[in-house]
């Protein structure tokens, strides 16, 4: 700590901020400066917070940061968390916490669970007592949630997380949940910290509504010094004065934390946003920033769920994300190093590798295909003028329409028509690079006739 004494201070108050330092067992270093005196202190300055308000001091500045676990003991620190069988952080793959926001029956519960793991995330969420801002809306199913919440991870194998709102409520949550969930409103509540603290659970603690980052991080010491040493932090957007989105998500938060902090850092871009189209995207950034993982609200009829329906995706959006977040092996493929679905082991084991051999034989021709459509098109356009737009819109229409209204295998009408829609955009886009350089090479030679 560096106390900067102000210029008109005299040696009575010099002599008065050093005595106080020594008298609490710190030590005191003088630098005498023309205009100013600066005293560097060593020891617990926690002791000598009061310094700012003695006579003579002008500013306090600290120099060690005031979380002592939470932060960095060295560059590049981190920690790893271990929930059951899913490692957390250091080195391990990102995780994907998925499910409802609130857990609503069995029945939603339990058909959530299943698409989200067969769709890769690692641990399923599941609020069971909601922290609502209006007393008149749902408050979760209490204690019966956690019990249809530990039936699920019998079912899916996937270590669960849920909200605990009560310190008197820790017990019970250590019996059937794997993780702990601090909510946003609950960062600062002091007497929850020092409880969940006091747990073997692992902690899941989310971003004040409107805390700093070093809020935050005290917030986490509570934890970390009543010794749970895993904690695990969670940016789920913070209060600005924007409304168009429900909350600000603060992602420059992860690279900030990064440099204070070896905890694994979570990204929620569900509240972080509070709407579905905009979850998708910034789970990617999130990803894209460094996140050792993600928790994403699911709902089987996100219109009717009984909170937070917004911001849930449905089945085939959660689906999609993640075919994204693979393409872009920030997570893995399904199945790969994971085990299956207990029930459907014996269906998806049968023939597998022989229907998949099929499938690449399939895609090997699909592609020589796509070739010779090709270069009809190609020669097509070889065949007009290169100067005027020459796609006959009408037949294009025509194959999408028909696409759209004669499908007849497992894919939908707007499944295939997104098939031809790519073969059409790919094949204007072979055609339009014939004719610019028709075109190009017409100038070059006009170029030289001049
Ligand atoms: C939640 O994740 O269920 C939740 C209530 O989030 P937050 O505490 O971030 O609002
Ligand atoms: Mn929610």
């Amino acid at each position: 700590m560096i106390v900067v004494m102000r210029p008109t201070a005299t040696q009575e108050e010099i002599d008065g901020v050093r005595k106080n330092i020594e008298d609490n067992g710190l030590e005191a270093f003088l630098s005498v400066g023309e205009e100013r005196t600066v005293i560097g202190v060593v020891g617990d300055v926690d002791r000598i917070s009061h310094l700012g308000t003695l006579p003579g001091v002008d500013q306090v500045i600290r120099v060690s940061s005031p979380y002592k676990l939470a932060s960095l003991q060295e560059p590049g620190e981190r920690t790893r968390v271990r929930i059951r069988d899913v490692d957390i952080g250091l080195g391990s793959e990102m995780v994907v916490m998925a499910g409802p926001c609130a857990v609503e029956s069995r029945e939603q519960l339990m058909e959530t669970a299943r698409c989200v793991r067969r769709e890769g995330a690692r641990v399923l969420r599941g609020g069971a007592f909601k922290p609502r801002t209006s007393p008149y809306s749902f408050q979760g199913l209490g204690l019966p949630a956690l019990k249809l919440l530990a039936e699920a991870r019998e079912v899916t194998g996937m270590p669960i997380t849920s909200e605990v709102v009560d310190p008197a409520d820790v017990e019970a949550f250590e019996e059937h949940v794997d993780i702990l969930q601090v909510g946003a409103r609950n960062m600062q509540n002091f007497a929850l910290l020092k409880a969940v603290g006091q747990s073997r659970r692992p902690v899941l603690l989310k971003r004040g509504l409107s805390s700093t980052i070093e809020e935050w991080l005290l917030a986490a010491e509570y934890i970390l010094s009543a010794g749970n040493p895993n904690v695990i932090l969670c940016e789920r957007g913070i209060r600005t004065f924007e409304t168009a989105t429900r909350n600000t998500l603060d992602l420059s938060a992860v690279p900030v934390l990064r440099s204070r902090t070896h905890l694994p850092i979570v990204v929620d871009p569900s509240h972080g946003t509070g709407h579905r189209s905009l979850v998708g995207p910034m789970a990617l950034a999130g990803a894209a920033v460094g996140a050792d993982g993600l928790l994403i609200e699911v709902h089987p009829d996100p219109a009717n769920a009984r909170s937070d329906g917004d911001q849930s995706l449905a089945f085939d959006e959660f689906g999609a994300l993640m075919d994204e977040l693979r393409r872009l092996q920030f997570v893995r493929a399904v199945g790969d190093g994971l085990p299956p679905l207990p029930e459907e082991r014996p269906v998806v084991a049968a023939g597998i590798d022989d229907l998949r051999e099929r499938i690449d034989d399939m895609d090997t021709r699909l592609a020589d295909l796509v070739q010779e459509r090709a270069a009809l098109a190609l020669e097509v356009q070889r065949r007009r003028d290169p100067h005027v737009h020459g796609h006959d819109v009408r037949r294009e229409r025509d194959l999408l329409e028909r696409a759209s209204t004669s499908a007849t295998g497992p894919m939908t009408p707007v499944e295939l028509t997104m098939v031809f829609d790519a073969v059409l955009r790919a094949s204007r886009s072979v055609q339009r690079r014939h004719a610019q350089s028709v075109v190009r090479s017409e100038e070059a030679a006009a170029g030289n006739d001049r």
